[in-house]
C-alpha cells in the first residue's frame, strides 16, 4: 500500500527562501498580515486532510468508480467520498482564497496552490469535485451579474454547492467553434438549452446539494464559429435567490464514461432537456468568460501532475531503499544482507531522481504563478497586475503541459523502480500512471498548449513576453555569472537563453511562410521552454541551498537541494540539444508524407 507525507518542508523553502511570497504579499492590502506563520500553519493542517482524510479513499475509490442509477439519473461517488466532502466543507477549506465578500477567507491563491498540490497528490479523483468549483467561481466572479454572484458565490465559496465546465460535445472538443448546443430567450430573460455535453468532470455526483453547471451554447442568431458562443450558468436545481432549492431543472446524467484513471470521479454525459439557465457575460462572447475558468483549470491540471508525480516518487524512493536485488556494480554495499537495495543501480538512481527534480522544480514553478495570479488580482499597482497576468498567460500552457508530460515521466519511471510489482495493483503505483495519463489530454491537450504558446503568446507578440522571462533569467546570470560554484547552473541557462530567441525567430521567420512550421516545431518547443523555465528556478533553487552551506549550515536539506540541481542539469536540461534539432528539421518530414499515411 502507498502512503503520503506532505512535502512541507520543500513547499516552505519554495516559498519563504527562494521566492520570498511574504514581501509581495505584504504589498498588497488584502494579504499584509499573512505571514509565514500563518501560511505554514494553514498547509500543516491542509497536509493531515490530504494525507488522513483523502488520501485513504484513493485505491478504494480507484476501484469502486462512480455508479448512475439510470431511473433516477442520479450519480453516487465511490465510498467515503461524500463523507470526505462534508469535512472539506466544515474545515471551511472550500472558501481558503474566495473573496471575503462572498463568505471566503481571502488568503492567498498561493496558499490554495500548496493545499491543492497535497490534495492531488492525495486523490486526484476526489480533488477534482471541489477543485472544479474554483474555475467557475472565478468565471462568476469575473463576469457574473450581480444577481449571479448573489445567488451561486456564497454557495461555491462554502462548498454547499459545486461547480462543472461543460463545453465538449461528441463531434467537437478542441474545435468549439463546431459546438452545437442552443439556448432560446425566454420571455423572462432566462433561456431554454438542449443539447448533449460528453465527458464532463464532476457533472453529476452526490457531494453537494447542488450543482452549477457553466455551459457554453449557441444563441438563435449566433454567428458561425468560436464568435458565436455564449456561456451560461445552468444549475442542477432550481434556486430561489436566498438559495433555497426548488425543483431539478432539465439538465441530467445520461451516462458514465468507463475511462483508464480517475475512476472515482465521474465523468458524465451531460444531456440539456430545455434546461433554464442565464447568460453569464455578453452574447456571444463566452469563450472569454469561460477562459477565466480554463485558465484556472490549466493551472489546476499542472498541480495534478505535481502532486502525482511527488506522491510517485516518495513511495518509489521508499522501495528503492527496502528492496535488496543484485550487488552494485562497483563492489558489496550491504555486507549483511544476501543483495544490495536497488537504491545502490545507477539506473535506478536515475528514475528516482527524474520525478524527485520534475516534483521539486514543478513546485517551484507552481508556486511562482501562485503569485503571480495574487499579484494580478490583489496589487494595488496596476502595472504590476497587468505583468504579472502577462508573464502568467506566458507561463500557463507550460505549467499544464510541461508538468502534465513529465508526470507522464515521472510516474512510470516510479512504478518501474518497483519492477513486475509496479504493475501490481496492491502497491498503487500503476494507477498513479493511469490517473496522470489524462492530464495530458484534458484542458486543452497539450498539443494544443504548445500552439497558444509558441502561436499566440510568443510568435503573436513578437516575443515581447518571453523576453521579459528572459530578462529575469538575464538578471540572475548577472548576479551569479562571476560566482565559479553557480557556474555548473547558470552557464546553461544562459546559453539556452541565447539559443531560444535565436530559435524563436528562425521558427517565426519559417512560420510567416508556412504556419504548418509552427505546427510542426510547437512541441518540441514547449519543451524547451519548460526547461528554460525549470532551469531558472532549478539554479535559483542551488543559490540559496548554497549559500546556505557556504554560511555553515549543515541541515542535509540544502546539500540534498544542490544534488538534485546538479542532476537536474545534467541528465534532464541536455535533452533540449536534442529537441532543437528536431524543431530545425521542419515540416517536411511531417508534411510530405502522403503515401507514407495513405
Ligand atoms: C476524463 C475526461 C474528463 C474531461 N473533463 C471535461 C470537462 O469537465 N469539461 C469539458 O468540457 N470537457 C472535458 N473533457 C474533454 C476534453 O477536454 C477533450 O477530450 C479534449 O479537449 C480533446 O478534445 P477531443 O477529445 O474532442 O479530441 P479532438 O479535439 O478530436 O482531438 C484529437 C487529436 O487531434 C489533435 N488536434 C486537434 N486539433 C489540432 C490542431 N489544430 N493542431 C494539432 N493537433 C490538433 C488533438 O491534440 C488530439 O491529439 C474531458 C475528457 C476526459 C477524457
Amino acid at each position: 500500500m502507498p502512503t503520503y507525507s506532505p512535502p512541507l518542508r520543500d513547499m516552505q523553502f519554495v516559498m519563504h527562501e527562494v521566492l520570498k511570497v511574504t514581501d509581495d504579499l505584504k504589498l498588497m492590502p488584502q494579504h499584509v498580515d499573512t505571514d509565514a506563520d500563518t501560511i505554514n500553519a494553514i498547509l500543516e493542517e491542509g497536509g493531515k486532510f490530504a494525507s488522513e482524510v483523502a488520501f485513504p479513499l484513493n485505491i478504494s475509490g480507484d476501484a469502486e468508480g462512480c455508479t448512475l442509477d439510470k431511473t433516477t439519473h442520479e450519480v453516487t461517488a465511490p465510498k467515503g467520498f461524500k463523507q470526505a466532502y462534508a469535512q472539506y466543507v466544515q474545515g471551511g477549506w472550500a472558501a481558503l482564497s474566495c473573496d471575503p465578500a462572498y463568505g471566503g477567507q481571502g488568503l492567498p491563491f498561493v496558499v490554495n496552490q500548496c493545499f491543492y498540490e497535497m490534495l492531488n497528490s492525495a486523490n486526484q479523483a476526489w480533488t477534482m469535485y471541489p477543485g472544479l468549483s474554483h474555475g467557475a467561481y472565478e468565471a462568476l466572479h469575473a463576469h457574473g451579474t450581480d444577481a449571479q454572484k448573489a445567488l451561486y458565490l456564497p454557495k461555491l465559496t462554502s462548498g454547499e454547492w459545486t461547480g462543472s465546465m461543460c463545453l465538449t460535445e461528441p463531434h467537437c472538443g478542441t474545435d468549439l467553434g463546431l459546438l452545437r448546443t442552443k439556448a432560446e430567450p425566454l420571455a423572462d430573460g432566462t433561456y431554454s438549452l438542449t443539447g448533449n455535453k460528453i465527458f464532463i468532470s464532476a457533472g453529476e455526483h452526490d457531494l453537494a446539494a447542488n450543482i452549477v453547471h457553466l455551459v457554453l451554447a449557441r444563441l438563435p442568431d449566433a454567428p458561425v464559429g468560436s464568435k458565436g458562443i455564449s456561456l451560461f450558468a445552468v444549475p442542477k436545481f432550481h434556486a430561489a435567490a436566498d438559495g433555497t432549492l426548488g425543483a431539478r431543472n432539465g439538465i441530467y446524467c445520461g451516462g458514465l464514461e468507463h475511462k483508464m484513471g480517475i475512476h472515482g470521479n465521474s465523468t458524465a454525459q451531460m444531456v440539456l432537456d430545455g434546461a433554464i439557465g442565464t447568460l453569464v457575460g455578453q452574447p456571444n462572447k463566452g469563450l472569454a468568460a469561460m477562459f477565466v475558468m480554463m485558465n484556472a483549470a490549466r493551472l489546476g491540471v499542472g498541480n495534478q501532475s505535481l502532486g502525482l508525480t511527488e506522491v510517485a516518487y516518495q513511495n518509489a524512493l521508499a522501495y528503492a531503499k527496502d528492496r535488496i536485488q543484485m550487488r552494485s556494480l562497483s563492489g558489496t554495499k550491504a555486507k549483511d544482507k544476501p543483495a544490495d537495495p536497488i537504491i545502490v543501480h545507477p539506473d535506478v538512481r536515475k528514475m528516482l531522481l527524474t520525478a524527485k527534480a520534475y516534483a521539486e522544480g514543478g513546485r517551484a514553478l507552481g508556486i511562482f504563478c501562485g503569485v503571480l495570479l495574487d499579484k494580478e488580482h490583489s496589487h494595488p499597482d496596476e502595472k504590476v497586475r497587468a505583468d504579472s497576468g502577462e508573464m502568467l498567460a506566458l507561463l500557463t500552457p507550460i505549467v499544464k503541459a510541461f508538468i502534465t508530460d513529465n508526470g507522464h515521466i515521472s510516474t512510470n519511471a516510479c512504478m518501474q523502480v518497483f519492477g513486475g510489482h509496479g504493475f501490481i495493483k496492491e502497491w498503487g503505483m500503476e494507477q498513479y500512471v493511469r490517473d496522470n495519463r489524462i492530464n495530458m489530454i484534458y484542458e486543452g491537450t497539450n498539443t494544443i498548449q504548445s500552439l497558444d504558446l509558441l502561436g499566440r503568446k510568443i510568435l503573436g507578440n513578437n516575443g515581447a513576453t518571453l523576453k521579459k522571462f528572459g530578462r529575469l533569467v538575464a538578471a540572475l546570470v548577472e548576479e551569479e555569472g562571476v560566482n565559479e560554484k553557480m557556474g555548473e547552473f547558470i552557464t546553461p541557462i544562459a546559453i539556452l537563453g541565447d539559443q531560444v530567441t535565436k530559435l524563436t525567430t528562425e521558427v517565426g521567420f519559417k512560420g510567416f511562410q508556412n504556419a504548418d512550421e509552427v505546427g510542426a516545431a510547437a512541441v518540441d518547443y514547449l519543451r524547451v521552454a519548460g526547461h528554460l523555465v525549470f532551469g531558472y528556478f532549478w539554479a535559483r533553487m542551488a543559490q540559496v541551498a548554497l549559500r546556505e552551506i557556504a554560511a555553515g549550515n549543515t541541515d542535509q536539506f540544502y546539500l540534498a537541494k544542490v544534488q538534485t540541481a546538479r542532476f537536474y542539469f545534467a541528465k534532464l536540461f541536455p535533452e533540449t540539444a536534442t529537441l532543437m534539432r528536431t524543431i530545425r528539421s521542419g515540416s517536411k518530414a511531417l508534411m510530405d508524407t502522403d503515401a507514407a499515411l495513405a
